[in-house]
């Protein structure tokens, strides 16, 4: 139990350098108008304010070497991006066009490197337990960048070059990297699809392929190549407004069993707050305070070497505040209660059950899994085309009240500690019962909120936390086993947590 416990008293580090502001967009473009200096200077005012920063080790920022660039980028882009330094105004725009959604300036070469180099000075840091865990504040951010492009504002890969310095420089065989961006990091994929010492788990906003990047690749069944398969985690969101509970749920019933399983020596997390509230290219609506819980499930990994290194987040008041909760949470400070309603929607549960069913052939966790993936997705508009789930249902309520009256007539099973988005059904937890799987086209959600609201009227404690799925009983013993909390007396604030459920970042 010792190997998991959270960051000891080393500290937590922070890495910022103000000369990561200097490159800005010289020329008019809507799209990458949005990745402004302020990003990272007023997220670093807002840790000063806090007190925050003064509270970590400060460590020096270096820039990478051409051969760190070079551990996931080619010789040849590097110098095509080495050479942006002396070219004018209009060769920096001509030389952008040749990329998606990317500007360059003068200082982007030296920035980006400093970027990489922050990025593994933290994961030195942390490696070699200098200090317990840490954050990097950086620009330009790296997880769409690929082997030779820059894309979607990202010049140098940041966490894959990490991740690969921290396989060749440190001996790491088996690296997490937690992508809650809400873009997907193609370029983070790409460079380890066929790897399986690199697990990458990525949710984004995907509304059937039709948001950026608008990959095929980024949907729930590609899962990897070759002997990286099943280490490739896709977890598409294909509506928006995506809450704390869906974010939440997935952690629970998607990455933690298989992070769990795989046991990572280190944790990197791209960590993007564009997929925070009020953020313009997300639209979710996850509050600050779920970033302090998501970090905080991180830190049973790796002996809670957790390094987070910024990716996105565009809308500045929102991205200095998730920062906020996320760094304090890497801090040992408390983690707050999660507001909103505890109702994952239906749509995060489509999502769940088909990237369970995708990568249950290749994780013990999963085994149990005996669904298939949901084939007419709630969030389909119009033709969705065939079903193999039967006729769809005319009504807008009609294939509920099958649902709850199987429900209610379900025996409860043996107890355990629980998460309320399951229901109590026959394999899985998370197996979405065929009646509400056949609503196509339908905006459900406030008659799935109003099920779910009776339900939790209607049932016993007991047997609502029955439902908890196999998957996670592995979790619960985990959290139960090293976590000091208020213990199973306490009153989860919501349903979707555990019993157990810590109300304080333990101490060693
Ligand atoms: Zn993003």
């Amino acid at each position: 139990m010792a190997k998991n416990r959270p960051p000891g008293p080393q500290g937590t580090a922070l890495i910022y350098d103000k000369d990561m502001a200097r490159v800005r967009l010289l020329w008019d473009d809507p799209e990458c108008a949005i990745e402004v200096p302020e990003r990272l200077t007023s997220t670093y005012a807002r840790l000063c304010h806090r007190g925050l920063a003064q509270r970590c080790v400060q460590l020096p920022v270096r820039e990478a070497t051409e051969e760190d660039l070079e551990l996931v980028h080619s010789p040849e882009y590097v110098a095509v991006v080495k050479g942006t330094q002396t070219m004018s105004r209009e060769q920096l725009h001509t030389l952008a066009q040749q990329y998606d959604a990317v500007y360059f300036h003068p200082s982007t070469f030296p920035c980006a490197r400093m970027a990489v180099g922050a990025t593994l000075q933290l994961v030195d840091a942390v490696v070699t337990g200098a200090v317990g865990n840490g954050m990097a504040l950086v620009r330009p951010p790296g997880h769409h960048s690929q082997r030779d492009a820059a894309n979607g504002f990202c010049v140098f890969n940041n966490v894959a070059i990490a991740a690969e310095h921290a396989k060749r420089r440190h001996g790491l065989q088996r690296i997490l990297i937690v992508d809650w961006d809400i873009h997907h990091g193609q370029g983070i994929q790409r460079a380890f699809e066929n790897d399986p010492s690199v697990l990458y788990f990525s949710w984004h906003r995907y509304e059937h392929q039709s948001f950026w990047p608008r990959l095929r690749e980024s949907d729930y069944d590609v899962v990897g190549q070759g002997p990286g398969r099943g280490f490739t985690v896709n977890v598409p969101w294909n509506k928006v407004g995506m809450r704390n509970a869906d974010y939440v749920s997935v952690f629970l019933h998607v990455l933690l069993p298989l992070a769990i399983e795989f046991d990572p020596e280190l944790v990197l997390v791209s960590a993007g707050y564009d997929s925070g509230i009020g953020d313009p290219e997300g639209e979710m609506k996850a509050t600050p305070e779920c970033f302090a819980h998501l970090t905080f499930l991180l830190l049973p990994l790796a002996r809670g070497r957790l390094c987070a290194v910024l990716e996105g987040g565009y809308y500045l008041q929102s991205l200095a505040e998730c920062v906020c909760l996320t760094l304090q949470t890497l801090l040992g400070d408390p983690v707050p209660a999660l507001s909103g309603e505890p109702v994952p929607c239906l749509s995060a549960l489509e999502s769940i059950q088909n990237v369970r069913a995708a990568h249950a052939p290749h994780w013990a966790s999963l085994r149990h899994e005996n669904s298939g993936p949901v084939l007419t997705p709630s969030t389909w508009q119009g033709d969705a085309g065939p079903s193999l789930l039967g006729t769809p249902s005319t009504g807008t309520t009609d294939g509920l009240k099958p649902l709850l009256d199987k429900v209610l007539s379900c025996p409860p099973r043996s107890l355990c500690t629980g998460i309320g988005l399951a229901v109590p059904d026959s394999a899985s937890g998370l197996n979405l019962p065929p009646a509400l799987l056949q609503e196509k086209g339908v905006p459900l959600r406030e008659e799935e909120e109003a099920l779910w609201a009776r339900l939790d009227s209607a049932l016993p404690q007991d047997q609502a936390l029955a439902a908890l799925g196999k998957p996670l009983a592995l979790l619960d013993e985990i959290l139960a086993g090293q976590v000091l909390c208020a213990g199973r007396g306490a009153q989860p604030k919501a349903p979707w947590a555990c019993g157990s459920w810590p109300r304080a970042v333990p101490s060693l």
